[in-house]
């Protein structure tokens, strides 16, 4: 293990000068993976020496997630507290589903659960678990909904016409989790949005009138705390108004920014947050956990037991449920998630999360202003969002994002919102500062001018 340790640590070094003097790595074509490094299994064992140079290969090519040039994704940066606690868990290598073979570790994630639950309103009946991602944790409280609607489905499957609802803004898998629970995609009501990303709760109420007169059984609604082009938040109040009047359980997807829950300045962006039924956050987006930190919490503790829970006399042989965290969770064995926001949160405070989450939407409100103060700059996005959506020169974002990334420049995505494609840059990463985002802006119109690329209108 020792040598190991030490190769480790050999291979970390190397990626972070690499991340400093090659920020974007440069991008092996598909048809040539296999030719540039050496993937092969072979029957063989490789020498101590090739397989390092291997792993120094890859390491090289890897993409960059940490870098100050990564704005691609919901994702980003690297917080040093956390990546000590994921590095920790590997090692411990615990599976949460008992107390008796995870001790302390499930005292951790319980903090956690019983924290957040604290901060956002929930009462004493509440309580949550760890999931393996946003879409998962999405996955969760659509089967507590459906199963709190109908308590014989979990034995006998779903055979009524139940309809559930979400913004036409919302992530793609809550259309995808409705296929994977027996309800079905096309029973999935899309609400319209206005101007700024936001679902229109008079549309969710015509919508569910709709579907009850035709016979339809609505049973959930998702609302979503940043979505995931504009970083809009959906509007928790009147949304809440409509699932009361017809007792649909409302589920709000943080898993972009439900962590502005830690911020004093951030947090009246989830107002009335403690109206839902269940909530879920990515640690691993705003909060710069390593991936995968996904949380769900719920106000019915009873249904997340009710729909979770299995009897296993091979596993649960001690202990009482309430430190067997098997009895809530989606998987049987399962990765220990959340040392690693354990670690970062004890070490900095909710007031360091705080800070984590303020200086995101500082780096926002600078990315605007420049894009304001710039006439070559059209902006799309809107103010109180982490996701800034712009177009430079009428120049594709589609061809600027590619050549960017094949020129080996910035890491960055387009997105689409009401019939317009721009350029989406997230000021996710906490570890940037002020002139990090500008000499973003400074790289496209330098490598525009270098290209001479032109408007493709
Ligand atoms: C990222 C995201 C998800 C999916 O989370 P994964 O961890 O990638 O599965 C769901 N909803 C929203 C709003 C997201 O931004």
């Amino acid at each position: 293990m020792h040598k190991d340790l030490k190769l480790f640590n050999d291979l970390v070094e190397f990626l972070l000068s690499e991340e400093k003097n090659n920020p974007v790595a440069k991008p092996i074509e598909t048809d040539l993976l296999y030719k540039t490094l050496d993937l092969s299994l072979n029957e063989h064992p490789a020498l101590d020496a090739d397989f390092k140079q291997t792993l120094l290969d890859i390491v090289k090519y890897t993409p960059k997630t940490a870098s100050t040039s990564f704005f691609n994704q919901l994702f980003g940066g690297r917080l040093s507290k956390a990546t000590l606690g994921d590095l920790l868990a590997v090692m411990l290598n615990n599976s949460m589903y008992t107390y008796k073979v995870a001790g302390p570790q499930v005292g951790i994630e319980k903090s956690i659960l019983h924290n957040i639950c604290k901060i956002i309103g929930y009462k004493t009946d509440s309580d949550g678990t760890f999931a393996p991602g946003g879409s998962m944790s999405n996955l969760m409280a659509m089967i507590m909904a459906r199963d709190k609607y109908n308590v014989t489905v979990r034995n006998e499957g779903v055979n009524q016409k139940m309809t559930l609802y979400t913004s036409e803004a919302s992530h793609y898998s809550i259309s995808k989790n409705a296929s994977l629970m027996g309800i079905g995609r096309n029973n999935v009501r899309l609400v319209k949005a206005d101007d700024h990303g936001k679902m229109i709760a008079d549309d969710l109420n015509r919508l569910v009138k709709q579907d009850i007169e035709k016979g339809y059984l609505p049973f959930f609604v998702n609302a979503t705390a940043g979505t995931t082009v504009l970083g809009a938040f959906d509007d928790i109040a009147s949304i809440s108004q409509v699932c009361k009047t017809h007792n649909l359980w409302l589920h709000l997807d943080g898993a972009y920014c439900g962590s502005v829950i830690f911020s004093n300045r951030y947090k009246s962006l989830v107002k009335d947050i403690e109206l839902t039924d269940s909530f879920s956050l990515n640690a691993h987006k705003m909060l710069g956990t390593p991936l995968t930190c996904s949380i769900i919490v719920t106000q019915h503790k009873d249904q997340l037991h009710h729909s979770f829970s299995n009897e296993a006399e091979y596993l649960y042989q001690t202990d009482d449920d309430a430190f067997n965290l098997g009895k809530t969770s989606l998987q049987c064995g399962r990765r220990n998630d959340a040392l690693k926001l354990w670690t970062l949160w004890k070490s900095v405070g909710g007031v360091g999360l705080e800070k984590i989450v303020d200086h995101q939407f500082y780096l926002a409100d600078v990315a605007r202003k420049y894009i304001k103060e710039h006439p070559d700059y059209t902006l799309y996005s809107f103010s109180d969002s982490i996701s800034i959506c712009f177009n430079y020169k009428d120049i594709s974002a589609q061809d600027l994002c590619t050549l960017l990334y094949q020129n080996s420049k910035l890491m960055v995505g387009y997105g689409t919102f009401n019939g317009d494609e721009f350029v989406r840059m997230v000021t996710i990463n906490t570890s940037l500062k002020e002139e990090d985002i500008l000499a973003f802006f400074t790289v496209i119109e330098q490598f525009v001018t270098d290209k001479k690329l032109i408007s493709s209108y």
